[in-house]
């Protein structure tokens, strides 16, 4: 049967859509985008009155705990938690136990993702079992799937293999996500290296760390004329080493979390180890510069770097609690309801970030284009509700952000016509 969304307002910037339109889904596919597309007997209306409608949202930075890690998330709960968000597809880092290093590793994973109705797409390791400076085959991940390289939760350990990476996945067409941090600089540290650090006597991690592999990656992608994206940025002087490495022309495009940009360092004073997150939630001109850089196209995408983790792993002393959090289910609407009802971005801004500009630079769709595929979230922004951990679909409860007052949910997500969430409720 045919869907028709009536009545919601449109916004996807990448067909200069924001207004009132009509949807028609044929299948799997968008037929139609028009003003009034008029109701027929072989169609199912979704009523979405009151409602936001836009391209479903891309994730190009999660941790799916599979395989190897099955006890923090699996493929499925991690692919429902996405849908809850309005996530029509994600990219899952290759950071499990065993490495996603390898073309069956990358199969299996492909497996795992049928049955689940959130495109699952697989991101391979650049270098072997990350830590190595031995390459991968990335021609033949690429074949079965992969969308990027990256060594996640590393960095690739030193500038020649960087070189040797750019230069290799240029050959296929691959983009290396680089996770910035100098560990020699970041050795030992936890939280970011400032007042915080200081009155709280814990260990930091300096701004530099990051910077110092920003501007080394750049360098390098420039040499080769390579291409180097920056996973969760967080320094104010990094976005300017971006903004910088693009008007010089170099091929680099940056993301950051909705994490960094609506929490400083100021929130690990709570002791909560929800808040311990890698890179570090930075101080207040560090935020500033992340939302400069979103505003002026510095920064291309948000990500959410979900990153689940056992209840019994987050409840310890501060200092030995594991690193991330989950953000697959809250980040729509804490952006939402930051920065969008004070007019600091507006939703084209979001849709942008979330979808337009993921699906352009990883060749994954992200717009409401008639012929497309129908991957579609609709958000219906005055229903109210509180952040609890414990009703997240996603395993991992460590959420920075329990027990806050947010605006907006997603009612609906379609993913190739089909429904993943109804009615608020995760379609299984
Ligand atoms: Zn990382």
């Amino acid at each position: 049967m045919k869907k028709l969304i009536k009545g919601g307002y449109v916004v996807d910037p990448a067909t200069n859509k924001d207004g009132l339109y009509d949807i028609l889904i044929e299948g799997k596919k968008i037929s139609k985008v028009d003003i009034m597309i008029e109701p027929k007997a072989d169609m199912e209306i979704i009523d979405a009155a009151g409602q936001y409608i836009f391209p479903g949202f891309i994730d190009m930075h999660v941790h799916l705990r599979e395989p190897g890690q099955e006890y923090k998330e699996t493929v499925t709960t991690g692919l429902n938690a996405a849908a809850k968000g309005g996530f029509t597809t994600v990219a899952c880092m290759p950071n499990t136990d065993p490495i996603i290093d390898n073309r069956s590793a990358v199969e299996a994973l492909e497996r795992k993702m049928r049955g689940n109705k959130v495109n699952l797409k697989v991101i391979g390791a650049a270098t072997k079992g990350i830590s190595t400076d031995q390459l991968t085959e990335m021609g033949d991940m690429k074949e079965a799937g992969i969308v990027a390289i990256s060594n996640d939760g590393k960095p690739v350990p030193d500038a020649n293999t960087v070189r040797r990476v750019l230069e290799y996945a240029k050959q296929f067409d691959l983009i290396l996500i680089e996770h910035c941090e100098d560990l020699s600089l970041a050795k030992g540290g936890f939280i970011h290296e400032g007042y915080y650090s200081t009155t709280l006597g814990f260990k930091g991690i300096p701004r530099e760390a990051e910077d110092l592999i920003v501007a080394r990656d750049i360098a390098l992608a420039n040499m080769v004329d390579g291409k180097i994206h920056i996973a969760h940025i967080s320094s104010k002087n990094a976005v300017e080493l971006v903004r910088e490495g693009k008007r010089k022309g170099i091929n680099v495009t940056a993301e950051v979390t909705p994490h960094h940009l609506v929490l400083t360092d100021e929130a690990v004073s709570s002791f909560n180890t929800s808040t311990k997150i890698n890179p570090p939630l930075r101080s207040e001109e560090d935020r500033q510069a992340l939302i400069d850089g979103v505003l002026d196209g510095t920064i291309d995408i948000i990500a959410t770097d979900h990153a689940p983790h056992a209840r019994w792993e987050k409840e310890v002393e501060y200092a030995y609690a594991p690193f991330g959090a989950v953000g697959l289910e809250t980040a729509f609407s804490l952006l939402y309801t930051t920065f969008v009802k004070n007019n600091t971005f507006t939703f084209r801004d979001l849709i942008e970030k979330m979808a337009n500009k993921p699906g352009e630079i990883f060749k994954l769709g992200g717009t409401l284009k008639e012929g497309g595929n129908a991957d579609i979230a609709i958000f219906n922004p005055n229903i109210d509700w509180t952040v609890e951990g414990k009703t997240f679909e996603s395993m991992g409860q460590n959420t920075p952000f329990e027990g806050w007052d947010l605006e907006g949910v997603i009612t609906t997500t379609l993913v190739k016509g089909d429904y993943a969430v109804k009615d608020s409720q995760v379609v299984r």
